[in-house]
């Protein structure tokens, strides 16, 4: 390789399902991530570092060249925009669902409907779309709760199990995206660094398909 390549990971549940794939094409971290305080890992593979921090500021490094590539949820890029990156490969990790959810029996009388969510980009575009008028309220975590406080009608929120929802007497509506992690790489390095970044893409994309 010629020079290092850094790479933005989100913290949290991706980072334990990426690791084996970087694991898989012999990129380990020498400190244990859940117990070093580190936020730059050296792995064993002498040319690649790692970055852990949050999912919204993993397309922010990678953009503006801080990192070269970044693994981060498609969720994120939906929302925050994926400019000044290119996507090359769907991970299929950490597969979840966006959908809209609303009390168990809440139906839509046609009027003007209140939605909170923290994807409020996502939330405008899907409504927009369907030509309902959204008030679109910014909450930073717990949307289900919005409704139950008649804060909103709606959420937008990312559904697994659906068993949080349950939890809270709402039930999953409407499906507005299939969500996986997606491999990014910074568009300027991926023309001055290509022979480096294609074949690590190319070894993730053999990992990726056998997985
Ligand atoms: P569940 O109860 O299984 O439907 O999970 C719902 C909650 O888990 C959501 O509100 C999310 O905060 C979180 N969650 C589930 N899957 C993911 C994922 N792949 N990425 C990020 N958060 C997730």
């Amino acid at each position: 390789m010629t020079g290092q390549l850094t790479i933005a990971l989100t913290k949290g549940r991706i980072l334990k399902e990426t690791l084996p794939l970087l694991a898989a094409v012999g990129i380990e971290p020498l400190d244990d991530v859940d117990r070093s305080r580190k936020l730059v890992f050296a792995t064993t593979h002498d040319d690649v570092r790692l970055v852990i921090i949050r999912g919204t500021d993993v397309p922010t490094y990678v953009r503006h060249g801080a990192a070269d590539m970044g693994v981060v949820g498609k969720d994120i890029l939906l929302e925050h925009g994926a400019e000044g990156l290119y996507e090359p490969l769907d991970l299929g990790i950490a597969r979840c669902r966006l959908m809209t959810a609303g009390r168990v029996g809440w139906r839509s009388d046609g009027g003007r409907i209140r939605v909170a969510t923290k994807f409020v980009n996502i939330a405008r575009r899907h409504f927009a779309r369907r030509g309902v008028h959204a008030d679109v309220i910014k909450l930073y975590g717990a949307m289900e709760l919005a409704p139950l406080m008649d804060l909103a009608d709606l959420i937008v929120d990312i559904v697994d199990t659906g068993n949080t929802l349950r939890a809270n007497g709402m039930e999953p509506l409407e499906e507005i995206a299939a969500i996986s992690s997606r491999l990014v790489v910074n568009k300027a390095a991926m023309r001055s660094r290509h022979a480096d970044i294609q074949r690590l893409v190319d070894q993730l994309a053999t990992v990726v398909a056998v997985s």
